[in-house]
């Protein structure tokens, strides 16, 4: 199943959600678990963790990392990484 980052724009929290292959990722309705905003865009990143984030430098998979003008904490990626 794909696996989707969204980002708050309230608070610049960034999760991972696991969406359903029988979902569509535009129906998905969920809430910031940080602030319960709404308000939550989806982060195309997602691949580049198995890819190789080329494009900003090397990252690791769990880091801060710049969101526009915030600077997000820490990014959890559920899983053996931890
Ligand atoms: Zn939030």
């Amino acid at each position: 199943m794909p696996i989707y980052e969204f980002r708050c724009a309230q608070c610049g929290n960034i999760q991972e959600v696991i969406v359903s292959s029988s979902k569509a990722s535009d129906d998905i309705e969920m809430k910031c678990d940080a602030c319960e905003g709404e308000v939550l865009e989806r982060l195309l990143s997602a691949a580049s963790y198995s890819m190789g984030a080329s494009k900003s430098g090397p990252q690791p998979s769990v880091s801060t990392k710049s969101c526009g003008e915030n600077t997000c904490g820490t990014l959890n990626i559920p899983g053996p990484t931890r």
